[in-house]
């Protein structure tokens, strides 16, 4: 364990999180799904529970991103990401509380629409947060019109930044190596091993980074499961174990980690990213109504279905001890009335 935190202090980070997210036990489900009398605990990482900008996991990116663009001296911080994109919103919070100005280059990426998903959830907040928002033209990529637009601000005598999406660079990823080393810590004070971690997998850097922690830790990069919600599964399989191999060269680790050992289940995903399901819609409202705790649309609620299901069949025995890392997303759910309301 000291050898990976001395590896991450290599890094310059700036500290958007103040604190170790909490984990709890979710005792009313497990009772509901029927794992108490199965001996097996569920528990959920609350990663949806921070401090800065309404919390999510493109904090923990962002610590190690922003802060490398802190110290190479950078003015200006240019994203992109969909309309509801939960990491613009963050980028633009941690901008603020940094005193950067940040730029926002949207896309219609999701085929939806409506005037909660054009101007509430996200986009609303990335606005209050003093982001500069530009609606990719259809048809351009978000990232090419992002990097027009830092070639106008370097040209006008900025340092810019761009963040390439979700912040899943190697570099973004380290923020989910040090959540594997958070949670490895939390294992000690509450004296049990997770069997197993499960996450939502979208631009792949959370289940990347994870597993290159774990890894790191003699723990397994297998010990964590992920279920898509952007690509088919075998796309997202083969960017996370390449984002993984890229995160353990940064490491100075030798890129071992093996095919086998990435699972991601593409069976949630429904008919594409955004794109709501009955299964995701389900599992939003148990979480809710037993748990009192918040899921999002478009990745953590179809994550946790995948999870449901799978605690329906026999694959976790007696005395597995699961932890679902909650990424947050809670803004999302109001571009989404329409889809909340129906149901
Ligand atoms: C981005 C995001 C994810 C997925 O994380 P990746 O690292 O992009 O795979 C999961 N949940 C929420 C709420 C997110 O915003």
């Amino acid at each position: 364990m000291r050898t990976l935190i001395s590896q991450l202090e290599q890094f310059p980070r700036t500290c958007l999180i103040e604190q170790a997210t909490p984990i709890q036990r979710l005792v009313a489900l497990e009772q509901i799904l029927g794992l108490e009398v199965r001996g097996i605990r569920l528990f959920a990482k609350r990663d949806d529970f921070m401090a800065l900008g309404g919390g999510g996991n493109k904090l923990r990116k962002l610590e190690f991103l922003l802060g490398a663009a802190l110290h190479d001296g950078i003015e200006h911080v240019i994203t992109v990401g969909g309309l509801q994109s939960n990491h613009a919103r963050l980028t633009a919070a941690a901008c603020a509380s940094l005193g950067l100005p940040c730029e926002l280059v949207l896309s219609r990426a999701v085929a939806k629409e409506g005037e909660e998903y054009e101007h509430s959830g996200n986009v609303l907040l990335d606005e209050l947060f003093g982001a500069r928002v530009h609606i990719s033209p259809d048809g351009i990529s978000a990232l090419h019109s992002a990097e027009r637009r830092a070639a106008q601000l370097e040209k006008a005598g900025h340092k810019v930044k761009v963040i390439p999406t979700g912040g899943s660079t190697a570099l973004g990823c380290l923020g989910y190596v040090r959540a594997a080393q958070e949670i490895a810590e939390q294992e000690q004070a509450l004296a049990l091993q997770f069997t197993r971690v499960f996450t939502a997998n979208g631009s792949s850097g959370t289940h990347a980074g994870l597993s290159a922690g774990f890894a790191a830790l003699g723990r397994g990069a297998s010990l964590v499961k992920s279920y898509a919600v952007l690509a088919d599964a075998s796309t997202a399989q083969r960017q996370t174990l390449d984002l993984s191999h890229h995160v353990q060269t940064l490491l100075g680790l030798p890129a071992d980690i093996e095919a086998h050992d990435i699972e991601v289940d593409g069976n949630y995903l429904g008919k594409g990213y955004g794109l709501p399901t009955p299964e995701m819609l389900n599992a939003l409202r148990l979480m809710a109504r037993h748990q009192g705790l918040l899921l999002d649309p478009v990745y953590s609620g179809k994550a946790f279905a995948g999870l449901i299901a799978d605690l329906q069949s026999d694959r976790y025995v007696r005395g597995d001890n699961l932890l679902f890392v909650m990424t947050g997303g809670t803004p999302g759910l109001f571009a989404y009335r329409d889809a909340l309301q129906d149901a």
